[in-house]
């Protein structure tokens, strides 16, 4: 299997995706692959409460796209330190190779066809 092409269409999504958390999140000091939403930044003491609201909105909604792309971004880096490692392309479940289309379709996949959940 070439390897290569796995390995540049996993750094490109990483870059993207990593570039997406920074947008809207920070990483937490405490763990780095772990990220937490931003604030939005306003003045408590001006902003009215529809203000508020709207923040409180956009954080929840930063939220859930942050726990999105945090998987994917977990996904991603684990596929790579599996290239390292040697170990890519096998089906973390049933321990057979990965069917190469579905490699293609999605180079971060864990598991064969018969165990994608
Ligand atoms: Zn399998």
């Amino acid at each position: 299997m070439d390897t290569n092409y796995f390995k540049e269409k996993l750094e490109e999504e990483l870059f993207l995706v990593e570039k997406e958390l920074n947008s809207i999140g920070r990483k937490n000091p405490d763990n780095k692959n772990d990220w937490e939403a931003e604030p939005a930044e306003m003045n408590v003491d001006s902003a009215d409460e529809n203000e508020v609201a709207d923040n409180m909105e956009e954080f929840e909604g930063n939220t859930a796209v942050l726990k999105e792309l945090e998987i994917r971004y977990n996904d991603l880096k684990d596929a790579l330190a599996k290239i390292e490692k040697g170990t890519y392309g096998i089906c973390e479940i049933s321990g057979e190779a990965i069917e190469e289309e579905r490699l293609i379709a999605n180079p971060a996949a864990r598991t064969c066809k018969k165990h994608m959940v």
